[in-house]
């Protein structure tokens, strides 16, 4: 049997919610999005303004007034029995503390219909961490999405031994559905493809400049022009911004891991150069 995935609910407007809401909402599925109270659902209005003038400008076809219904499209509340109440899939972005997720799926398993389907957009906890407080592991996954996903359109589909391989495939064809690249993985792995590539590359960047071998113009410089890619790891890092590596390095557990977070944060971070967003990081941006 195939499953039909047409209503949609994200949980959680913040960065990553706010972008999978209005790329649903985009391609055609009826989206609902959900935070926890007015202040949160006034921020989430103000993402999707934003949005709307991005997809303008960066996404084929959201020209004449497409943009602008999207936005209007997504139906949002803080009333999470309301939310879910008819959905066939639940994405779930909220903050990345297992506890909060845990709270959140034990509260949903209660409200959800038996038939819809739970998927966490969790970075760095496993599906398995969190699948027993589902109430339903056979209809629960990670969808795991890159930030700016109008651009960056990986989307990670990663099950448990418990997933339905029924649920996996519809999933994997929703994904499709808004746009996405999928990228199916066999079994679980913490960081996914994507961050199991990223984060030793960034780290053996970050150790060479900060050992004092390179600098970063010449560590980014020998990665691009001896294998062609458009950029190197600082480049990277100045775009990711510097808080969120720092934090993965210093609570590594590991001391090498935490000699360098001690180097970004005298170097870089103290200084408030974290990456594009205050417009300097590694390298200086103007505007
Ligand atoms: P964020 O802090 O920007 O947004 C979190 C949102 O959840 C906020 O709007 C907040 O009001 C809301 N929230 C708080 N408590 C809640 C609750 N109990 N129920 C529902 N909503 C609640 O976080 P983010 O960066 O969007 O990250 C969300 C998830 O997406 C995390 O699991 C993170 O690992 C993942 N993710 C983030 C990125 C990224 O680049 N930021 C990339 C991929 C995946």
């Amino acid at each position: 049997m195939t499953i039909d995935i047409r209503k949609v609910t994200v949980l959680g407007t913040g960065v990553l919610g706010s972008q999978i809401a209005f790329q649903t909402a985009f391609h055609g599925f009826d989206v609902t999005a959900y935070d926890i109270d007015d202040e949160a659902l006034d921020a989430a209005r103000d993402r999707f303004a934003t949005l709307v003038t991005t997809y303008e400008a960066e996404v084929e076809g959201a020209g004449g007034g497409k943009a602008g219904r999207t936005a209007e499209s997504i139906t949002l509340t803080a009333d999470l029995a309301d939310a879910v109440k008819d959905a066939d899939l639940v994405i779930e972005a909220v903050p990345e503390v297992l506890t909060i997720k845990q709270d959140t799926y034990r509260k949903l398993a209660e409200l959800a219909p038996e038939r819809t389907i739970f998927a966490t957009n969790s970075s760095t906890l496993l599906p398995s961490d969190i699948e027993d407080a589902t109430g339903r592991p056979d209809k629960f996954l990670a969808l795991h999405f890159a930030n700016r996903v109008w651009k960056f359109n990986t989307a990670e589909v990663m099950g448990t031994a418990d997933t339905d391989p029924a649920v996996f495939a519809a999933v994997v064809a929703f994904a499709e559905n808004i746009g996405m690249v999928p990228i199916e993985l066999h079994k679980e792995k913490a960081g996914y493809v994507l961050n199991s590539l990223l984060v030793p590359f960034l780290n053996s960047g970050i150790a060479l400049a900060a050992g004092g071998y390179a600098d970063p113009e010449a560590v980014d410089k020998t990665w691009r022009i001896a294998t062609g890619a458009p950029m190197g790891p600082f480049q990277i890092l100045d775009i990711i911004g510097l808080t969120t590596p720092y934090n993965i390095l210093a609570n590594s557990g590991e001391a090498d891991g935490e000699q360098l977070a001690a180097w970004l944060k005298a170097n870089y971070i103290d200084k408030g150069k974290l990456g594009i967003a205050t417009g300097e990081g590694f390298y200086r941006y103007n505007g």
